[in-house]
Order: C-alpha cells, then structure tokens, then sequence
C-alpha cells in the first residue's frame, strides 16, 4: 500500500513526494530529524521529541517550520492516514532550498519538512526476547552528537561493520570509554545492581528514552550513576542493555563475543522496559 507522506503543507501518495535537489539536508546533511514511536495508535513521549527537535534547531541557528500544535496534528494525521497502530512517525527539518553554498542562506530561507510513517511494529522486535550481540568499535562521528543531524554514515557503516561480524549492531568508544550505540543509549547494571548510563554532554545523543528510563529508575528505586563506563567494565558487568525510541529497553547479551551475565537477558532490564512500556502507554497522546 502505497503510503500518504507530508512534504512541505502537503498530503500526497509517497511517489508524489519530493524534495528540491537543491534542499541543503541532501546536499550538506543540513538537517535535524526526530522518531517518534506509536503504539495503539498513540505518539510515545511526543513532547519531549519536540523539545528536542527546538533544541537542535537552536544549536544550528535553523528556524522552526511552525509550531508544535500544527507538528502534533501533522503526526496524528499521517497515523490516521496510514492506519498506523503500532509503527513510528520519521520527522525531518532542513535549513530549506538555495543554491550551493557553504553559508547559510539568508534568514528568511523557508526550512523544509517533511513527514512520513514507517509500520514495523516495534514490540515484534526479536532481539527484545532474544538480546542483542554487539561490538565494539571506535567512535569516529563529529563532536555534536547532541545535535540530532541526519549525517548517519558513519553510524551506518558501524551497522554494516556489526552485521559483518555476525553482531546486531556496535557501541562507539572514545578514549578507552563508551559513548552510546549506533542508534541508542548504552547502559550497564553492576553486580550490586546500580545502573550505569554516560552522563549527558555533547559526546552523546540526549535520549528521550533514555529520560524516560531514568524516571522509571527511580520509580523502582534502584540506584543509578551517571558517568563514562569501559568495554571492561560492561563485559563484567551483570546485565547490559540500550535504549532507543524504537528499541524501546532492549537487552544485550553478548560484547565483542563476550557473554554478559548468565548470557540471556536479566531481570532488571526485563523490568525497566517493562515499567517504561506502562509509563509510556499511560502518558502516550
Ligand atoms: N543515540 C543515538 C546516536 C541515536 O541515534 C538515538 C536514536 N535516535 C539514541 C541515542 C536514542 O535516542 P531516543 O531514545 O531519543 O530514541
């Protein structure tokens, strides 16, 4: 089925939809996106996507395509439009169309936007029951990975790298310390159960998720530190797990071919994800 996408104020069938080859997200990745996770048909932590989203847009001196109000009405038609209920809403802002230039173009550039859905359900996610095997590698991105950019390659060659080695995806590392997965936040659980979960800077993503497991941490009272850990440290920790919007809590079991714990996912991650599912569910718009 053909799906109906947003492109800048319009709703067209997907073969309809195109953007300027002149658009600076395609020809300098100059652009910042956001997922948001639906489930029953409702946007998961969708208020937090859009700070976010303001927030990259101010790092990059980018203006606002509009307001929140007309962004919440674009997502829950295209839901409707795509009978989504379980699936995500891609969200993508460019600094708009202007000839090549490494300057930005002048402030009253119109920023692009576009929208579309994806179905894949993502509690059928099989490495939720199974866990994820990851490797290693080192952590070659820019330095403003707090910023959510569309400049995905070199995540994207990790990906690759991970799938070549019989893995389900990579954990970037820098200076002897991971910084976060390819697409997500990396954390461990110590053997007297403390989370463990790199402190925010500009090194990592800013994870919706990851706030929203940190809220539901304490729900549970456990312990939990923010602070670099090591590969070392993971490979000995009891239980290791990322967080993502799509992944939502999603066990790892195995580290550069090293098994974590009893190699099967653990109770504290079954738990968190667990809770994070309600949380989200119950505040789900
Ligand atoms: N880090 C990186 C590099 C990511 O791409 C993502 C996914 N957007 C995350 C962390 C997790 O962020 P969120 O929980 O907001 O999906």
């Amino acid at each position: 089925m053909s799906r109906t996408v947003y492109v800048n104020g319009e709703y067209l069938p997907e073969e309809e939809a195109t953007v300027s080859v002149f658009d600076r997200g395609f020809l300098f990745a100059d652009a910042v996106y956001e997922v948001t996770t639906v489930l029953d048909s409702k946007l998961i932590d969708f208020p937090a996507h859009m700070a976010r989203l303001k927030r990259s847009l101010k790092e990059l001196e980018m203006g606002a395509p509009c307001d929140e109000a007309k962004l919440l009405e674009i997502h829950r038609k295209l839901v409707t439009a795509n009978e989504i209920g379980n699936g995500l809403v891609y969200l993508q802002v460019s600094r708009g169309v202007a000839d090549r230039d490494f300057h930005y173009p002048e402030p009253g550039t119109k920023p692009s936007l576009v929208l579309f859905t994806q179905s894949k359900d993502p509690i059928e996610n099989e490495l939720l029951k199974t866990g994820a095997r990851v490797i290693s590698i080192e952590d070659q991105r820019w330095g403003r990975r707090d910023i959510k950019t569309v400049q995905l390659l070199y995540p994207s060659m990790a990906k690759m790298a991970a799938q070549k080695a019989g893995a389900d995806d990579a954990w970037f590392v820098e200076d002897g310390f991971v910084n976060e997965g390819t697409s997500n936040n990396t954390w461990i659980v110590t053997k007297d159960n403390t989370l463990v979960t790199r402190n925010l800077s500009t090194s990592i993503l800013h994870g919706i998720t990851r706030a929203a497991a940190l809220r539901c941490a304490e729900l549970l009272q456990m312990k939990v530190e923010e602070r670099p850990f090591t590969i070392e440290e993971a490979k000995s920790a009891s239980e290791a797990f990322f967080t993502s919007a799509s992944a939502f809590v999603c066990p790892v079991v195995e580290i550069d071919g090293s098994s974590i714990g009893k190699g099967e996912p653990g109770p504290v991650t079954t738990k968190l994800r667990e809770i994070y599912l309600e949380e989200s569910r119950k505040a789900a718009l």
